[in-house]
C-alpha cells in the first residue's frame, strides 16, 4: 500500500550553472565559450569568440590569476562591447 505516496520528484537537474548566452559576434554567430588570451605581463587580456576567433574585446584583468574571475571580466567585456547592428 506504497503507491502513489511520497513519489520522490526525480530530480534530474545537477548542479550545473545555467549556461552563459553570450552577446552575438560582429561575424554574426553566437559564440558558445570566450578564448581568452592572458599575458602574465600584461594587465589587459584579450578574448576572442570561438565562433571565428577573430573579433576580440580587451578587458582589464588586473593583477588576478584566478581563472574564475578572468572568465567573468571576459564575459562581462565582451556582452559589454559595442557592437555594430547593421547586417
Ligand atoms: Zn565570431
Amino acid at each position: 500500500m506504497n503507491d502513489q505516496t511520497q513519489a520522490p520528484a526525480p530530480n534530474a537537474a545537477p548542479e550545473t550553472p545555467p549556461q552563459h548566452v553570450y552577446a552575438p559576434c560582429p561575424c554574426g554567430q553566437v559564440p558558445e565559450s570566450l578564448l581568452i588570451e592572458v599575458a602574465q605581463d600584461n594587465k589587459v587580456a584579450r578574448a576572442a569568440g570561438n565562433c571565428c576567433a577573430t573579433w576580440y574585446v580587451e578587458f582589464l584583468r588586473g593583477n588576478t590569476v584566478d581563472q574564475q574571475v578572468i572568465t567573468d571580466r571576459a564575459t562581462k567585456a565582451w556582452d559589454a562591447a559595442p557592437r555594430s547592428t547593421t547586417p
